[in-house]
């Protein structure tokens, strides 16, 4: 099978086919003898969330908000309710079906309902009805959430097979020591991808029948370089592949000499190589592959598998937690970037083009206090080090100026409590919308340091969905218009004197480490585990050779031209 590969290495295993708790459940007939077990099973599920929600409803401070007591007590009801607690059971007696599937059919035809109710109040309820049919799902699922718990004895041999993953499902994987995972849809910067590339295992994705056409246990042998996958391989497939399994090992251990050394080109051009974290325990991962810095903190992730925000006192812990590790390096810090594929639990997907829609800091602007929460967090953990915010998704000069009133403000709430904060805190935007690219000029004033995210910024400007596979075959980095692109910004951020850094997935692919030093940058923030093959690459590169090549590269008008250029000057 083939699929695209999204992150590089070998894996051999057996196949543990997983699901998505609310999209895909499979469907299964019990026989007549094991229905009251199934029946069974349902209910030691919701006497499970019964027993979790009483728990978390007995240790509520008794300062804590009114809303709480209620939201869990209606939280309750739901689950207590017979159309939840008691309707699945008939389900799976008339139906003779899974518990999963028959808690799946019944949620479905509650939310049908809840469509069709006038009085908005009540039609707001549906995400909490969503919430506790979850919750009860991955009781069903097996704990924690809905990935199942693996084989203590094999975990290194286990490969995920899934439909489809959302980026809140595989930052779950980070707890587990999965040996790969494919899926059926996706694309290669979708963050699923980005995610699966931060665990570090092979991984492919967009493989549209992988999920239908392998079968429990399956052996398999997962090509994370070229984005196969071998099903049931013969002895001598397998001896040849333990074989590159091992080279493979090698060449990355070879690698971890390179740890200490000063990325410089041959003509001594210094180079700024950082990385990217999703969540704080990645630093030890960031600080073994000798990063100068982290260019991008994902921090959306905190928000994340969860039924409650973080607060400010748990995100400050977070933030400061990195600064601290990471030892006077600078960290930059992203406001969360949320609203296209993250959400945050029971919040509905904005609209039918959520990639369009209110994300990032869209939606921080409407949500002012939880905005506010993330600053003021920020700001008193810029106090322990070298703190850097940067903004997602900027797009004019209102968004930032706005933005800069919030900061203002978090400030001085700070000032009013006397709470030390690093007052020369710098802000920065990233480049991810082709407008704020052609309008560079309009704000780059205002703001202290820029970062190009690519994998935003190629979506929108070649209109390909990030995450859809059918699409993502056109989803080309190496675009005129793309290239263009991002060589003007580098160009007028250097030309002005402002930082830019590059944070997208281009930074970490090695086959375009020359063509961006030619373009002027000497700032990338890559995941770790690209980091070193990538100085690797600038050690080996000659800027005084790269540049005059991709000047011509960015006139070629033929793709193909374009290709055989950028061989020559990776040869
Ligand atoms: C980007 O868009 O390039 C980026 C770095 O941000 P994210 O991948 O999180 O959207
Ligand atoms: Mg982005």
């Amino acid at each position: 099978m083939h699929g695209i590969p999204v992150s590089a290495g070998i894996a051999i295993g057996h196949a543990h086919l997983v699901s998505h708790a609310r999209l895909e459940v499979a469907h299964y007939v019990v026989p007549q003898y094991q229905v009251a077990e199934e029946s069974a099973r349902f209910d030691a599920a919701v006497t499970a969330v019964r027993g979790e929600l009483e728990e978390v409803r007995a240790e509520i401070p008794a300062d804590a908000p009114q809303e709480f007591r209620a939201f869990l007590d209606l939280h309750l009801m739901i689950l207590n309710d017979a159309t939840l607690s008691k309707k699945p059971r008939q389900i799976i007696e008339t139906e003779q079906c899974n518990a999963d599937w028959a808690l799946k059919v019944q949620t479905d035809a509650l939310l049908a309902q809840f469509d069709e109710i006038d009085d908005g109040y009540l039609r707001e309820r549906k995400a909490d009805v969503i919430q506790v049919a979850e919750r009860v799902m991955k009781a069903l699922l097996g704990q924690p959430g809905h990935v199942p718990a693996p084989r203590s004895d094999s975990d290194q041999s286990l490969i995920l097979v899934a439909h489809d993953l959302s980026p809140a499902d595989v930052i779950q994987f980070k707890q587990h020591q999965f040996a790969s995972f494919v899926t059926d849809l996706g694309g290669a910067t979708s963050h699923t991808a980005i995610v699966a590339r931060s665990l570090n295992i092979p991984s492919i994705v967009a493989l549209h029948h992988a999920r239908q056409l392998i079968r429990e246990n399956e052996l398999l042998i997962i090509d994370g370089t070229l984005g196969t996958i071998i099903v049931d391989p013969d002895t001598q497939a397998l001896a040849e592949y333990k074989l590159r399994q091992h080279q493979w090992d090698l060449e990355r251990q070879k690698l971890k000499r390179l740890r200490d050394t000063r990325a410089a080109t041959l003509d001594r051009i210094e180079v700024d190589l950082q990385a990217n974290i999703e969540l704080p325990d990645d630093v030890s991962e960031v600080r073994e592959n000798g990063a100068t810095g982290i260019g991008l903190f994902r921090t959306e992730y905190l928000f994340l598998n969860r039924d409650d925000l973080p607060d400010e006192d748990e995100q400050f812990e977070a933030y400061r937690k990195v600064v601290r590790e990471m030892d006077g390096l600078p960290v930059t810090i992203r406001t969360y970037d949320l609203g296209a594929d993250k959400h945050i639990n029971g919040i509905e997907s904005p609209g039918t083009n959520p990639a369009l829609g209110l994300r990032a800091i869209r939606l921080s602007l409407t949500e002012p206090q939880m905005f506010l929460v993330q600053l003021r967090a920020m700001l008193r953990a810029s106090h322990y080090g070298r703190l850097k915010i940067l903004i997602p998704m900027v797009m004019s000069l209102a968004e930032i100026n706005q933005t800069l009133n919030y900061l203002a403000q978090a400030k001085q709430n700070l000032e009013d409590k006397y709470v030390p904060y690093d007052r020369n805190i710098e802000i920065g935007g990233m480049i991810e919308i082709p407008a704020a690219a052609l309008a560079l000029n309009t704000f780059i004033r205002k703001l202290d340091f820029l970062s190009i995210g690519t994998n935003d910024l190629i979506q929108y400007t070649l209109a390909i969905d990030r995450t859809n596979d059918t699409v993502s075959h056109l989803y080309d980095p190496l675009h005129p218009a793309v290239l263009n692109l991002v060589a003007h910004i580098i160009k007028t951020c250097n030309k002005a004197g402002k930082p830019i850094a590059l944070c997208g997935e281009m930074a970490g692919d090695v086959q375009l480490t020359r063509l961006l030093l030619g373009f002027g940058l000497r700032q990338f923030s890559m995941h770790p585990a690209c980091l070193l093959e990538v100085k690797q690459q600038v050690l080996r590169s000659n800027l005084r050779e790269i540049a005059p090549q991709v000047n011509k590269m960015l006139r070629a008008e033929d793709p193909d031209k374009l290709r055989a250029m950028l061989a020559r000057l990776n040869a």
